[in-house]
């Protein structure tokens, strides 16, 4: 019998004809030549070979169908975490997770669609404020969000604290808005890369999340899936972010720049700063006021600035203009009243109280209140990002299981960022808590997560580097 070949990746050591394992059957094909099976596939990244294309596309696809077992992909996993992915692999890998579902088509939308990605950390609102600013300087930004797991928060979780808004929609739906409001924010529906679900959850219990060709396929995976021209990323460095220092974080961007461009997409990515929370809310309702607040020209200069960075990248992609003229764009689209505008028709789309983009009011917050004092005279010299951000999930805030609820109305204040002066007994930051919570744990971690020195600390910039293609190659 003859066949047509599947892969073409002669096997090394076997006999053409003879069945590996009873899983595993080797097949013979035209010519010859032999497809490998699942094992010899993972056998070979455990021996440190480089994989085809074609032999990871059968790993995902395997996993998918079920010829591949959840231990077997787990076991490939390792190898992967040790013995790593090329950029040619990286990309296969992330192609094959992309297709293992719906790629959107949004060509009834016109123009360039650019989104943003942030690898997470505490108090980041940035893609609350951003979408619809872009969108009202002409640039539409279809935006798939994430939950809040573990320290970091989640967008979804911060837009449905507007009483009514929708983060599921169907994909028909997505589109419209899009077209028709210029950005939609919504969570990853199952038809979106399904299998960076399955290997995402493989990852979390085999200790392989930390894997830079791993994230890099299991991030690109779901935003190529968004039926974008162009990505802006948001690396955050530091103690509340997944990568703790420069160089890490620094390669995790290159990594992702790389493979982004090798699968067709315009990509840039800022290493932001996260050592110590975004702006000064962080809790699901707290964070959407003060995203609204940006659009209404107010905000934290530091919330303000990063969204500023970025729109300028999207709109410098979407709309080929310079730095200069994006920044004078986006500043014209609050001045305006055009970003609120956007901002209440994509709510309102959603399903969700357009009123509560400028009546904070309408984003219900706990109501009791517990003020952190400052110990002693002198300057707040750190404020810990990941203590801040665990604490908010002590409170319900956030989640420690993928399953579990969060309480959108709880949060903490910061009322002091890094480089203040500060007087004994004044407020660091306030917790709003539900009446009758003991509170006092979370009270003494968020002490705890301040530091008050004699001096102010030297000043960190926001945006630590830039990464494109560029600087990569
Ligand atoms: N975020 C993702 O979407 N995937 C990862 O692997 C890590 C962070």
């Amino acid at each position: 019998m003859t066949a047509a070949a599947i892969t073409i990746t002669p096997t090394k050591a076997r006999t053409p004809g003879t069945i590996a394992t009873p899983r595993a059957a080797v097949l013979w094909v035209a010519a010859g030549i032999v497809v490998r099976s699942l094992v010899e596939i993972i056998a070979a990244k455990r021996d440190g070979e480089r994989l085809a294309t074609t032999d990871i596309a059968r790993l995902v696809g395997g996993l998918m169908t079920g010829e591949l077992a959840d231990y077997q992909m787990a076991a490939w996993l390792m190898a992967v975490f040790f013995r790593g992915l090329d950029d040619a692999e990286t990309t296969g890998l992330t192609e094959a997770m992309l297709h293992s579902g719906r790629v959107l088509d949004l060509s009834s939308v016109p123009g360039i669609k650019v989104d943003k990605h942030s690898t997470g950390g505490v108090g980041d609102k940035v893609s609350i404020a951003l979408a619809p600013l872009v969108a009202a300087c002409g640039v539409a930004v279809p935006m798939v969000s994430g939950r809040g797991l573990g320290h970091t928060g989640g967008t979804l979780d911060k837009l449905e604290a507007i009483p009514g808004f929708r983060t599921q929609l169907s994909v028909a739906d997505f589109t419209r808005i899009v077209h028709d409001v210029g950005c939609c924010m919504i969570g990853q529906t199952a038809e979106i890369a399904p299998a960076d679900r399955r290997i995402y959850a493989l990852r979390d219990v085999t200790a392989t999340v930390e894997s830079v060709p791993l994230i890099v396929a299991s991030i690109l995976s779901k935003k190529l899936a968004e039926g974008i021209d162009a990505l802006v990323l948001d690396v955050k460095v530091g103690r509340g972010a997944f990568m703790k220092d420069l160089p890490a974080a620094r390669a995790l961007a290159q990594a992702l720049v790389r493979v982004g461009t090798r699968a067709g997409k315009r990509v840039v990515a800022l290493l932001t700063d996260m050592e110590s929370p975004l702006g000064a809310a962080v809790g699901n309702a707290l964070e959407t006021r003060e995203a609204f607040d940006v659009l209404t020209g107010g905000g934290p200069a530091d919330l303000v600035e990063c969204t500023m960075r970025l729109g300028t990248e999207m709109l410098a992609m979407g709309g080929a203009m310079g730095e200069q003229d994006a920044r004078v764009r986006l500043a014209g689209a609050i001045a305006s009243g055009a970003a609120v505008r956007t901002a209440e028709q994509m709510v309102e789309a959603q399903g969700g109280d357009p009123r509560a983009v400028t009546d904070g009011s309408r984003l219900e917050v706990a109501p009791a209140e517990i003020v952190i004092e400052s110990p002693r005279d002198g300057f707040v010299a750190r404020v810990d990002a990941l203590a801040v951000g665990l604490a908010a999930v002590a409170m319900g805030a956030g989640r420690t299981r993928a399953d579990q609820p969060v309480d959108h109305g709880v949060g903490i204040i910061l009322a002091q960022k890094p480089g203040a002066r500060v007087a004994r007994g004044e407020p660091l930051a306030r917790l709003r808590v539900r009446p009758g919570a003991d509170a006092s744990s979370i009270a003494e971690r968020v002490r705890e997560a301040f530091t008050v020195g004699e001096a102010p600390p030297p000043p960190r910039p926001l945006v630590l580097d830039r990464v494109d293609t560029g600087s990569t190659f």
